[in-house]
């Protein structure tokens, strides 16, 4: 078994070998796409190429063999390089919900591919206009129908669906009304995006972050129950389990995006000059990088216990969340501090800045709410009333 100290010491590796690939993806390349609202596929060609994007996949299928904590470091990196790694993070950690609960045939069938990058399963599909946050309440519905499911329904803000071939999507498959516990009845699928035809649709949001988001219509969609992932109405407990990792990973690139307004902060406080000195000699302007800086450092923290914990085994619902909150805010903080540092600068589009502060703004909200992180903490944590 690896040690904590020797993973940190493959982290130093790690943390070159991502660096180096993302000094050939500049400022001015995320800028441009952004503009463009496009894709970036030769980064993401990139980073498949190179490995980064199957590490958590184990070697048996032909990837990285790696755990949350070192890919969470991946994610920091690019975070850090001023990179947009939302744009591609859920290649890395959709697959997982197949690896801890698909059969072998289901393991054998997807893994190498993904692993390969010639199949991306990077769209996934939970969040539904009526349900918002509570998941429970989502109504898509597949109906068994000998070996396959009808899939009938409506998602919203599913990402990157023009990027996958295949989705992971959250359905009902037995009614909210006729089971016990509201969690059951819930199943997870793959959806084979490139069979789909006219029984999916899509219909493009525009949002003020550069991520391919979608609302998705199912209609009489035919899923092969093959392709269930796990027991029929088990569902909810799977994607759970994915959404820790998740939190994990999320937080990671936060933190690199925190930091890199930071990196961008110090060096224009040290080189503007006003009134005769360089701005970042007063402590109005010091100090709050310096705060953001803390903040960001505490939620490093954080994230390497959650993370360690998860590699381990023992995965703690309460610090993924505690993990994700403290680096969304302290991302979105250090965004707002770069912006404030570099006055009319920091609205120019050039310096990089203003999108990163739309871009880590998105965390506030997604994956999951922190309203509802603190919620969940109150409850399960501190053992106050559930509110929700
Ligand atoms: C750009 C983008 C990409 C996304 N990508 C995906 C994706 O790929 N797949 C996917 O499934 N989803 C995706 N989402 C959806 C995202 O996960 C949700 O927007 C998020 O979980 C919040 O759900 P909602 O928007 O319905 O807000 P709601 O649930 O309607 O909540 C609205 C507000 O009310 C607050 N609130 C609600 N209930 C409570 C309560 N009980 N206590 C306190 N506060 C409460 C929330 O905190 C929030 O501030 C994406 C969203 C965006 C914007």
């Amino acid at each position: 078994m690896t040690t904590v100290a020797e993973r940190q010491e493959n982290h130093q590796l790690i943390r070159e070998g991502v660096r180096d690939l993302c000094a050939k993806f500049p400022t001015s390349y995320w800028t441009e796409l952004d503009e463009k609202h496009e894709y970036p596929e030769e980064f993401v060609a990139a980073l498949t190429e190179n490995g980064w994007l199957s590490v958590l996949i184990p070697e048996e299928y032909g990837g990285g063999g790696l755990g949350v904590w070192d890919a969470g470091v991946i994610l920091e990196e690019i975070g850090r390089s001023g990179g947009a790694a939302a744009t591609c993070h859920a290649q890395m950690y959709t697959m997982g919900t197949v690896l801890r609960h698909g059969s072998d045939e289901q393991k054998q069938r997807f893994l190498p591919e993904i692993a390969a990058g010639c199949l991306r399963l990077q769209a996934f599909g939970v969040t539904e206009p009526d349900a918002g946050s509570d998941t429970t309440n989502i109504s898509t519905f597949a109906e068994r129908d000998g070996d396959n499911y009808i899939v009938r329904g409506r998602k919203i803000f599913i990402s990157r669906v023009q990027h996958s071939d295949f989705m992971l999507l959250l359905a009902r498959t037995t009614p909210r009304a006729e089971v016990t516990r509201k969690t059951d009845g819930l199943s997870v699928f793959l959806v084979d995006l490139r069979e789909a035809g006219e029984h999916i649709k899509l219909n493009r949001i525009k949002t003020m972050v550069n991520q391919v988001t979608n609302e998705v219509a199912f209609d009489d969609l035919v899923v092969p129950a093959a392709n269930r992932i796990g027991e029929e109405g088990s569902g909810f407990r799977y994607i759970l389990s994915g959404m820790n990792a998740e939190r994990v990973l999320v937080a990671s690139e936060l933190i690199g995006s925190g930091f890199f307004c930071i990196d961008r902060a110090v060096a224009y406080a040290n080189e503007r000059i006003v009134f005769g000195r360089q701005i970042g000699q007063n402590q109005g302007v010091q100090f709050p990088i310096a705060k953001a800086h803390v903040d960001l450092e505490a939620a490093r923290l954080m994230r390497d216990k959650a993370a360690i914990d998860y590699d381990q085994g023992a995965t703690k619902g309460a610090e993924a969340n505690m993990a994700k909150y403290l680096a969304s805010e302290a991302a979105w903080q250090a965004a707002n501090v770069a912006m404030n540092t570099h006055g009319g600068y920091g609205f120019a589009s050039e310096y990089g800045i203003e999108r990163v502060f739309r871009e880590v703004r998105l965390a506030l909200i997604g994956p999951v709410s922190n309203n509802l992180v603190l919620a969940n903490i109150a409850e399960h944590t501190l053992g106050l009333p559930r509110s929700y």
